[in-house]
């Protein structure tokens, strides 16, 4: 059996087209795009027309472009620039900076959200998600209003694990009525439906380029011009990016994100389209072979590519091992190694069991109809077997 890959939330296979671009970026171009020489003009503007095509894909002002090495860098920034201690708010005011993130956000904003009020640098409250995974807006309303002193808001656009999209222009309608920032990581968003960051309400918003068939190890932090005038930075050098995320270019890097973000921006739609069916049509072939399968999140507002399912009775990494060589994964790749269940999962309430019997299968460009009719056939034998095996084994 040929290898499928339904496990785009992790990392989507990078496009031609811009494996094209990289390489082509890489052998007729090269010096540093900060020279002033022919040379590194001819690198700046490569990264010039890179920070339009991204900004042009997320609404936003190519000034307010910072490339990264990625999402979890992105987010690092957006939250390290508003509350490290020395270099956060807290250094113009006696009032300690206030930063709310929901109970589902990705490691890289839980963790540093953590970090940096273990730190001293703020306060962090942590907003509940309703069962069906979304951010719960009056709790969120609730615990926002009742913050004094500066405040920053981290919401992801769309869960990793269970795809729900988040309600962000109300997200950042509740946050500006407090005078707040609102951060939002649209990592699995952006590329797979259309966002639009001035017209959500967003001042920074995270995006990295293996999310949306681009390279691994490039992304960007887009903010508004007031948001990223009101970032302090968190890395010091060279002062690149208006002084936020020095080091030399990465030029080769963000072409391809840039090339990434144009085939998106163009084909987003009509791919949404085509891999909502595939999708569809994964669950309902399993959910017509097995018993007892529950998809977890709400089905009515989540990505067109993503499913995640429990197999009830099953323990999901030995489903994942006999599935081979089909691939998808259980909980965040991210997190791969650890022993907990998802803390996506348990914070909309599934028991520890039921979350360890959920796996989550995500889909992209070049998933084709063939793929899902024999991973489907694939999936039911190995879940048939992970039961006989569990049952015989009790
Ligand atoms: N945010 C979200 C929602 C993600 O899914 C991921 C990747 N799993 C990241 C941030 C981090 O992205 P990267 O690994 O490219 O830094």
């Amino acid at each position: 059996m040929n290898e499928i890959y339904l496990d785009y939330n992790a990392s989507a296979p990078c496009d031609p087209r811009v494996v094209e671009a990289v390489a082509k970026a890489m052998t007729d171009g090269f010096g540093n795009a900060s020279s002033a020489h022919r040379f590194g003009r001819r690198q700046a503007a490569a990264v010039s027309e890179a920070r339009e095509q991204v900004a042009n894909l997320v609404g936003g002002q190519s000034g307010g472009v910072i490339f990264t090495a990625g999402a979890t860098e992105a987010n690092n920034l957006a939250l390290g620039g508003f509350a490290a201690p020395g270099v956060g708010a807290e250094s113009q005011s006696r009032v300690m900076p206030t930063l709310v993130a929901s109970a589902v956000e990705h490691a890289s904003v839980g963790r540093t959200a953590e970090a940096l009020a273990a730190a001293g640098g703020c306060n962090l409250q942590i907003a509940p998600v309703t069962p069906g995974g979304l951010v719960d807006l009056e709790a969120m309303a609730g615990i926002v209003q009742a913050v004094e002193g500066k405040l920053l808001v981290s919401v992801m656009a769309a869960n990793s694990e269970t795809g729900v999209l988040n309600p962000i222009a109300e997200i950042a309608d509740v946050v500006h009525e407090a005078d707040g920032l609102f951060h939002c990581d649209a990592t699995q968003m952006v590329g797979r439906l259309p966002f639009d960051m001035s017209a959500l309400g967003c001042d920074l918003v995270s995006l990295s380029g293996h999310k949306i068939c681009g390279p691994t190890g490039v992304g960007a932090l887009v903010g508004t011009r007031e948001a990223v005038a009101s970032t302090r930075s968190t890395v010091w050098g060279g002062g690149h990016e208006r002084g936020l995320r020095s080091g030399s270019l990465n030029v080769a890097g963000i072409v391809g994100l840039g090339v990434a973000a144009e085939i998106a921006a163009d084909e987003q739609a009509a791919e949404a389209a085509r891999v909502g069916i595939l999708r569809d049509r994964l669950v309902t072939a399993l959910k017509g072979e097995l018993a007892d399968v529950v998809q977890s999140g709400d089905v009515e507002r989540r990505l067109p590519n993503t499913a995640n399912l429990r197999f009830c009775g099953t323990d999901a990494d030995a489903v994942l091992v006999n599935m081979d060589p089909v691939a998808a994964s259980a909980g965040s790749a991210c997190s791969t190694g650890a022993i907990e269940p998802s803390p996506v999962l348990t914070a909309m309430g599934l028991s520890r069991e039921a979350a360890f019997e959920s796996v989550r299968f995500s889909l992209g460009r070049f998933t084709t109809e063939s793929e899902i009719a024999a991973a489907a056939e694939r999936v039911v034998t190995a879940v048939r077997y992970v039961r006989r095996m569990t049952t015989e084994a009790a």
